[in-house]
């Protein structure tokens, strides 16, 4: 990774944590963005104002080399452990985002998952956004919560706290930040008529098998953004699973 490469990352991190709350997916300084730069990961200062947080200020971990170790003007963000766990775990993941977004954390304090309630969940990896069981912030006990509700997924939410989203790079992870705070309002407030109608395994798939389509796409060029894998069997959940062809029915919301 050359500086100049570094230098726009760090940027781009910096940019992107003041993204986050002026779209109302955060605020204050809650929150915290990492990126993986080469062997190392950049991630967000502990306790900075966005606004003048600036890009020399972004802390420099080693992914693979000492546990903790650091670099930086400022300390990571408290929640480096999930940030680092994910880089080692995932290594198609380029960005990690958490935020404490309204919505989603009005469903993480209920303890719920978000179920197929919109195809939109099949940008998440899967046919629901799983809760992780809470633990304090900033903990190896909530990073492993964490990276066990994210196998299979791009995103979780942390009980009485707040979500995780992943991307291949940043530009995605923003993405799915932004469709996760959307479908955690629209869930809650089918919840609040009557409840969802929930889509089937079976559709999820035929969404994510689209989604390997979807989008502005040059002529010719090979569909292979939003490749969409099912969870635990590392499958692309595009071919659906056998289970999913042969119970193609709506469940219906209790
Ligand atoms: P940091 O300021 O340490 O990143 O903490 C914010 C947060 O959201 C903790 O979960
Ligand atoms: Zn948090």
């Amino acid at each position: 990774m050359t500086v100049k490469a570094e230098g726009a990352l760090r940027r781009a991190l910096v940019e992107a944590c003041r993204q986050i709350n002026a779209l109302g997916l955060n605020q204050g300084t809650s929150g915290n963005i990492s990126l993986r730069c080469g062997d190392m990961m950049l991630i967000s200062p502990s306790g900075i104002p966005y606004e003048t947080l600036q890009p020399a200020d972004v802390a420099a971990m080693p992914i693979f080399g000492e546990y903790g170790a650091w670099s930086g003007p400022f300390k990571p963000s408290t929640e480096w452990r999930f940030h680092l766990d994910i880089m080692r775990a995932r290594p198609e993941v380029g960005a990690v985002v958490h935020t404490h977004a309204v919505f989603c954390t009005t469903l993480a304090i209920a303890r719920r998952e978000i179920p197929a309630c919109h195809y939109m969940i099949a940008a998440f990896g899967g046919t629901n956004v799983r809760c992780a069981p809470y633990a304090t912030f900033g903990t190896k006990e909530l990073s492993d919560h964490a990276l066990k509700a994210l196998e299979g997924r791009f995103a979780c939410l942390l009980a009485n706290h707040g979500m995780i989203v992943l991307g291949e790079n940043l530009q995605k992870a923003l993405w799915r930040a932004v469709e996760l705070e959307t479908i955690a309002k629209q869930y809650y407030y089918s919840l609040l008529i009557g409840g969802p109608v929930l889509l089937s395994e079976a559709q999820i798939a035929e969404t994510a098998e689209k989604f390997r389509s979807y989008g502005p796409q040059a002529k010719d060029m090979p569909a292979q953004d939003l490749q969409v894998k099912d969870s635990r069997k590392g499958r692309n959940a595009g071919r659906a699973s056998r289970g999913a062809r042969q119970a193609p029915r709506a469940r219906q919301a209790k």
